[in-house]
């Protein structure tokens, strides 16, 4: 197993648009959640991780002493000159990021860093009810940078309500003016049970329509590409070298190990995930019972039809081989273009992509 995910679920607030599982906490139960993740570590089979994975939840809300002393659980063997092979990432708000802080985390092994930016413009901030101002993240890049954490990455979330008036050429311009590695970008969603859910219930807000959608997206792609940016995933776009090696995993089916509530492991057959409420962990992993709250072993039928699904996520794609079609449908809409053998996503594609991977995947069923 050679990529690690370690969940951190707590957070200050939770953001208008988000479903993930999180656990809402003024104070972050510190002691109590690193001695819970280095029980389940304990239990890590043998061997050395190429990519370790701070996700959340927040998991700069962590103190950088309880984040280095998870990097030593998990990887007890590293030397100073291992971990700096290894990418090691945090996902980080804003305003969690101080110099010392990212010395700190820089000291621990931390070399690569994932901003929620989502917006430079303070109104869309304060309705996605995040905890940060604009300000506050060309500040955080700074503070990286000045502790030698140069591999920074953006999230950015696109397709907002027509009222927030939001320009997304101007947010798309003050990223690149900070030059990260890396940009993620996510097209606005609305998950059940979130407060933009119940806002949209009520008549008090509504999402863009697909045109928009589609409008902004490709905005996005042109102008990232025209700077040099790759997209190498149907929301990930990195300067050349720089894509998370962490997340390609996932897309190319590499087996991989996931830590603390609601994490999920893959074995390469078998998938697995823990209790998802941060509680019900806890109280798992106290009384010396498995966190794991189920387990689906896939067929390979299954798995075939993931890496399709997956596959086409990438700018790799998937081989022609794969899908048994000489001539796979949509290439005249432009929608996919045949290369080297592999079926490729072209951007307006990528738009398309779950009825593609429907059609593609019903053409794999009834061969
Ligand atoms: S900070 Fe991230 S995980 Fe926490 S509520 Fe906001 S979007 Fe969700």
């Amino acid at each position: 197993m050679q990529h690690l995910y370690l969940h951190v679920p707590f957070c200050v607030r939770r953001c208008s648009y988000c479903d993930f599982s999180i656990a809402v906490r003024k104070r972050v139960p510190v002691q109590e959640y690193v001695h819970a993740l280095l029980t389940e570590a304990a239990a890590l089979p043998e061997g050395d991780f190429q990519t370790v994975y701070f996700g959340g939840g927040t998991p700069s809300l962590l103190p950088p002493e309880a984040i280095e002393r998870l990097l030593r659980g998990v990887l007890p063997r590293a030397t100073h000159d291992a971990l700096r092979a290894i990418e090691v990432t945090l996902e980080a708000n804003p305003e969690d990021v101080t110099p010392d802080h990212a010395k700190a985390w820089r000291a621990s092994g931390i070399n690569r860093v994932s901003l929620g930016a989502q917006s430079f413009d303070d109104t869309v901030l304060k309705w996605m009810h995040r905890s940060h101002d604009a300000a506050r993240i060309g500040g955080a890049v700074h503070a990286l940078r000045g502790a030698g954490i140069d591999n920074i990455s953006l999230d950015l979330i696109f397709a907002l309500p027509d009222e927030l008036q939001r320009d997304w050429e101007r947010d798309l311009d003050m990223a690149l003016a900070l030059r990260p590695t890396h940009l993620s970008l996510y097209g606005l969603t609305v998950e059940p049970r979130t407060p933009l859910d119940r806002w949209i219930s009520r008549g008090a807000t509504r999402v863009p329509d697909d045109e928009r959608y589609a409008e902004e997206y490709l905005t996005a792609y042109r102008r990232l590409t025209t700077e040099d940016y790759q997209f190498y995933e149907v929301s990930n776009a990195s300067l050349p070298g720089f894509h998370s090696r962490h997340n390609s995993a996932y897309w190319s089916g590499k087996p991989y190990r996931g830590l603390g509530p609601a994490a999920h492991s893959f074995d390469g057959t078998t998938r697995r995930w823990n209790l998802r409420a941060w509680e019900a962990y806890r109280r798992a992993i106290a009384a010396g019972r498995s966190p794991v709250e189920s387990e689906e072993r896939l067929t390979e039928e299954q798995r075939e039809l993931e890496a399709i699904y997956l596959g086409l996520r990438t700018a790799e794609g998937v081989a022609v081989a794969a899908l048994r079609r000489p001539s796979p449908p949509f290439a005249a809409q432009g929608w996919v273009v045949v290369r080297d053998g592999r079926v490729k996503c072209t951007p307006e594609g990528w738009l398309r992509l779950d009825s593609l991977v429907s059609e593609l995947t019903m053409q794999t069923e009834t061969r």
